[in-house]
């Protein structure tokens, strides 16, 4: 039955491609840089959230879609922040897929966002499979996970640009060796970006924000100059 099986997995995936690559011109016209957010649950992504508005949303437009089972505890707290946020309830399912997103773009104001991050459903596993339409994905593991994650669940490390291992300040409660999630993480994702924090003590943050501050300052400036080019009809 296997020969069933594989055709009906990639036709879904071809869909969700179809629908990912509409939201991405979304984006692009609308001049926002967006951020696909994904770690296990518990691995600190909305709080990393909390802590990159308080520290970014002065300098730029921020807003976030929230991608839960269920509650709307996420959004709310984000929308505490100051931002807009907009909640997606997968009712069971496990990942966001392109058609949520372009569900949820309907209840955002898009005027005035320079960046948008879309907290995935927490889940190692078919988050990393689908495609949403963003620029860059961000994987978040927490030490008290284990050191074994990458090694385990080698598709969501190799697929992001960055990797954020938070919770640093528990290493010594833990067994966990940075230096094999260093090493193995270098193995899979040779060109990713590491980042070793704590959302509790803030430790280590200056690096990723001025990373995620950069790429939207390059995403804002290339689009400047697209629209600046006479060959350019449309943009
Ligand atoms: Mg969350
Ligand atoms: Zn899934």
């Amino acid at each position: 039955m296997a020969e069933i099986k594989v055709p009906v997995v990639r036709n879904i995936l071809q869909a969700n491609e179809r629908l990912a690559a509409e939201n991405r011109s979304r984006f692009d016209e609308a001049g926002i840089f967006v951020v696909n957010l994904m770690s296990s649950p518990g691995a600190g992504k909305t709080s990393l959230l909390e802590k990159t508005i308080e520290a970014l949303a002065g300098r730029m437009g921020i807003a976030v879609i929230e991608g839960d089972l269920q509650s709307s505890y996420d959004a709310e707290r984000i929308q505490k922040k100051g931002v807009q946020a907009v909640q997606i309830n997968t009712e069971g399912g496990c990942h966001l897929d392109g058609n949520m997103i372009q569900i949820a773009l309907e209840a955002l104001d898009l005027a005035g966002i320079d960046l948008l991050i879309i907290e995935n459903v927490g889940n190692l596993v078919c988050p990393a499979e689908f495609n949403l339409g963003e620029h860059e994905k961000i994987t978040i593991l927490s030490v008290a996970e284990g050191d074994d994650k990458p090694i385990k669940y080698p598709l969501m490390f190799q697929i992001c640009s960055a990797l954020l291992v938070n919770k640093i300040d528990l290493l010594p409660y833990t067994n966990c060796d940075m230096e094999k999630i260093r090493k193995t993480v270098r193995q899979l994702n040779p060109a990713g970006k590491v980042f070793e924090i704590s959302c509790r003590t803030g430790e280590g943050f200056e690096p990723w924000l001025s990373w995620i501050a950069n790429k939207v300052a390059e995403h804002r400036k290339n689009r400047a100059q697209a629209c600046a080019s006479p060959r350019m009809d449309k943009h």
